[in-house]
C-alpha cells in the first residue's frame, strides 16, 4: 500500500526533487553522515548492553557504484532501521529542523531553506529518480524495504537482508538539464568522499579502477578492481590545527550542527595533564532560531577515546555560554558509563572549566585583537552574556563584566564599561545610563539633556536584560551605575539645589493640590535639571519605569511598582502659568495638571489610561 508523507515533507521534497539549489553534492555527505550514525548508535549499544556484540573492526560503511543500473549504493553495518522506524524516520521530515522550517517556508525563497536545515536524507532527491533503503534492524530479525519515487508517496513491505544495517539504493537520475553523471563516476564519488567525509571515523570503503602496469617491457596497462578505503578516518579534532583547513572547518562544522553558515570562530584546543582531551568547539555566526527558546539544548558531543558516548552533554558548558557547539574526546573517561556517573566524575569537572576558561580566552582575545567580528558575535550572544550577569543573583558576574558591550551616546557604537570608564570627564564618578525602548527614543528623554550637557557619556539601554544586568553590576571599578531617569540624579551646583529646594517649599500647597488630582503619581516637584523641556517623569528607588515594563510583561504578574515622580521644569513658561492658574482658576489648573502628567507618561513610554479624556482636556485647553 502507497503511503503519503506527512505535508511538511511533501513540501521538502517537491523542493527537493525540483531543486534549482546548485550544491547537489552534498546528498552524499548526508547519507554517509547518517550511516557514521547509525554505525556509532551500534557500537554504543554494545557497550552499554551486554546482548549486542559487534566486532570494531568489522565496522564499515561502503560505497558501490553500478553504471549500467545507474545506481549508486550506500551501504552501513550500523543499527538499522525497524519497519516503525523507516516509516518515522523516513516519511516524516526529521524533527530538528522541521519548526524553523516551517516558520521560514513563506519568508524566504526556496533555495534558501535547502541549504538552511540538516535536510538529510531527502536531500539524494535532488539527485534520484527513485530511492531503495532496505535496512534490518539490531532490534528486528526481519528485515525491511522503503521504497519511493518522490513526491507520490512511499511504500514498506517486508523483504529480506542477511545482515544487520542499511542499504540505500539511489537510482540516479538521468541527465537532463543537469548533468547527473558524474554521480556515477568513481573519481568524482571519491572526491566528494575525501572533500566531504574524511573525518567520519569509520572506513569508507569503495571499489576503484587502478590502472596497473603488467607488462613493462610491452608498456602494456591493466584495469584492476581493489577495495580502497577512501577517508583518513582522523577525526577532524585530533588533527594538528595547522593541518586543517578553514573550508575543513566549516564544512564539518556545518555538517555536523546543521546550521547553513560557517562558524564566526573555530576554537581548537589540545590539553595534556592530569586530565588530557582535545576539544573543537565554534561559535556561530548567528542566534541558532530556536536559541531563546526552550527547546534548545546546550551541550558539546561527548567522545571517550574517539567513541561518541553523549550527543549533547550539557554539564560542559556554563549557561552563559551555552551558544558553543562542539566537540570534546577524552581518552580520560571511560566507555560504558552511565550519565549519572558521568556527571559526577571529577574529569569532566576538569574538562568543562578548562573549556570554560578556553572560551573565555578567546573571547577576550577577540575583543582585543578582532573587534568587528567580537561586535557580530556580541549582537548573536551578547544577551546570553547579559542573562549570565544576572541570573544566579549575580554570582557570575564577576567572570562577564568585561565581555559586555553597551551603546554609547558619545560613541554612538557600542562599548565595553572599561572603555567606559578610560574616556570618563574629570570630575565625573558615576557610569551613567537610561534604559528604553530604542536609541532614538533614550536619546530624546528630557533627563538626558543635563547630563550631555556635562558631556558625560551615557549608556543606551534598549533590551530589556540590560538594566537587570546593570543592576546586577551595581557598579564597575568602583563606579556605580545611575540611571539618568532617577530622581537622585544629582549633577545640581549647591546653590541650584537650595533654589529649587526653596521653591518646592514655596509651592508646596501647589503641588498638593496637584498630587491630589493625579493620585497615582507618587511625588510632585519642581526641578532644575531641565534645560528645554517641560516635564518628564523619573523614578524614585530601585525599580525603575523600564523594570515595572518588563514586570508587567510577564505572565505571572509580579507587583513591583516603580516610585514615580513628575518632574516641572521651573524655569519654563509652564511653571508661572501653573501658579497662575492655582490662583486664578482652579477648573482650567486642574485640566493642565492632567495634561502635564500625561505627556510626562507619554514620553516615559507608559501607557495613558484614558486617552479620550486627555485629548478632551488639550482640545479644552486649546480652544479657550
Ligand atoms: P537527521 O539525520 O538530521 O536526523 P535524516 O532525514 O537524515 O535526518 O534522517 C532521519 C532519521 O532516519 C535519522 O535520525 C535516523 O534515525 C534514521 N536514519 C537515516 N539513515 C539511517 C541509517 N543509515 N541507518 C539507521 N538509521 C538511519
Amino acid at each position: 500500500m502507497k503511503k503519503q508523507f506527512k505535508s511538511e515533507s511533501k513540501r521538502l521534497l517537491d523542493l527537493m526533487i525540483n531543486s534549482i539549489y546548485t550544491n547537489k553534492d552534498i546528498f552524499l555527505r548526508e547519507l554517509i553522515s547518517n550511516a557514521s550514525d547509525a554505525i556509532d548508535k551500534l557500537y554504543y549499544r554494545s557497550l552499554t548492553d551486554k546482548g549486542v556484540t559487534v566486532s570494531k573492526e568489522s565496522l564499515e560503511i561502503n560505497i558501490e557504484i553500478d553504471e549500467e543500473k545507474r545506481t549508486l549504493t550506500i551501504l552501513d553495518n550500523g543499527c538499522g532501521m525497524t519497519d516503525s522506524e523507516l516509516e518515522n524516520h523516513l516519511g516524516t521530515i526529521a524533527k530538528s529542523g522541521s519548526l524553523a522550517f516551517k516558520e521560514n517556508m513563506d519568508k524566504k525563497k526556496d533555495v534558501d531553506i535547502i541549504g538552511q536545515f540538516g535536510v538529510g536524507f531527502y536531500s539524494a532527491f535532488m539527485v534520484s529518480d527513485k530511492i531503495e533503503v532496505l535496512s534490518k534492524s539490531l532490534d528486528s530479525e526481519e528485515a525491511f524495504l522503503w521504497t519511493s519515487s518522490g513526491a507520490d508517496g512511499y511504500t514498506i513491505e517486508k523483504s529480506s537482508k542477511d545482515e544487520m544495517g542499511t542499504k540505500i539504493i539511489l537510482y540516479i537520475k538521468d541527465d537532463e538539464e543537469h548533468t547527473y553523471d558524474h554521480y556515477l563516476d568513481e573519481y568524482y564519488i571519491k572526491e566528494l568522499i575525501k572533500k566531504y567525509s574524511d573525518y567520519i571515523r569509520y572506513p569508507i570503503k569503495m571499489e576503484v579502477t587502478h590502472h596497473e602496469l603488467v607488462d613493462k617491457e610491452n608498456n602494456k596497462y591493466e584495469d584492476r578492481k581493489v577495495i580502497e578505503t577512501i577517508n583518513t578516518m582522523v577525526p577532524l579534532w585530533k588533527k594538528k590545527s595547522s593541518e586543517v583547513s578553514d573550508e575543513e572547518y566549516a564544512n564539518f562544522y556545518m555538517d555536523k550542527f546543521n546550521d547553513y553558515d560557517k562558524p564566526q570562530k573555530v576554537i581548537s584546543s589540545s590539553v595534556e595533564g592530569a586530565t588530557t582531551y582535545k576539544a573543537l568547539l565554534f561559535i556561530p555566526a548567528h542566534t541558532p532560531y530556536d536559541y531563546y527558546t526552550k527547546d534548545y539544548e546546550k551541550g558539546l558531543s561527548l567522545y571517550a577515546s574517539g567513541v561518541l558516548i553523549m550527543e549533547k552533554c550539557a554539564d560542559l558548558l556554563p549557561d552563559y555560554f551555552s551558544f558553543v557547539k562542539g566537540v570534546v574526546d577524552s581518552e580520560d573517561l571511560s566507555l560504558n558509563i552511565s550519565r549519572e556517573i558521568l556527571q559526577k566524575s571529577s574529569n569532566l569537572r576538569v574538562i568543562s572549566k578548562s573549556i570554560e576558561s578556553k572560551i573565555r580566552k578567546e573571547l577576550e582575545d577577540m575583543l582585543k585583537n578582532d573587534r568587528e567580528n567580537y561586535d557580530i558575535f556580541f549582537k548573536a550572544f551578547g544577551t546570553q552574556l547579559k542573562y549570565g550577569v544576572y541570573n544566579n543573583y549575580g554570582a557570575d558576574k564577576d567572570k562577564l563584566k568585561d565581555f559586555l558591550l553597551f551603546y554609547s551616546a558619545k560613541e554612538e557604537k557600542l562599548i565595553t564599561l572599561k572603555e567606559y570608564i578610560e574616556n570618563m570627564k574629570e570630575g565625573q564618578d558615576s557610569i551613567y545610563f537610561v534604559s528604553g525602548e530604542s536609541i532614538s527614543k533614550v536619546s530624546r528623554l528630557p533627563q538626558v539633556e543635563q547630563v550631555r550637557e556635562k558631556e558625560y557619556d551615557i549608556l543606551y539601554l534598549t533590551e530589556y536584560v540590560d538594566e537587570f544586568a546593570v543592576t546586577a553590576l551595581q557598579e564597575y571599578e568602583g563606579k556605580k551605575f545611575i540611571n539618568v531617569s532617577n530622581d537622585s540624579l544629582d549633577l545640581e551646583s549647591e546653590e541650584e539645589k537650595e533654589k529649587i529646594k526653596k521653591t518646592n517649599e514655596e509651592n508646596k500647597d501647589l503641588l498638593g493640590a496637584m498630587k491630589e488630582i493625579l493620585k497615582d503619581v507618587n511625588e510632585i516637584k519642581f526641578t532644575s535639571k531641565l534645560k528645554n523641556h517641560p516635564v518628564c517623569l523619573s523614578t524614585k528607588g530601585d525599580v525603575s519605569i523600564e523594570m515595572q515594563k518588563v514586570f508587567e510583561a510577564m505572565p505571572n504578574d509580579i507587583p513591583l511598582k516603580a516610585q514615580t515622580v513628575l518632574e516641572i521644569n521651573e524655569n519654563h513658561k509652564i511653571a508661572t502659568k501653573l501658579r497662575d492658574l492655582y490662583q486664578e482658576d482652579k477648573d482650567i489648573f486642574e485640566k493642565y495638571t492632567k495634561i502635564l502628567y500625561s505627556s510626562a507618561k507619554m514620553i516615559a513610554g507608559l501607557t495613558v489610561e484614558d486617552p479620550t479624556e486627555i485629548s478632551n482636556l488639550i482640545c479644552d485647553v486649546i480652544a479657550e
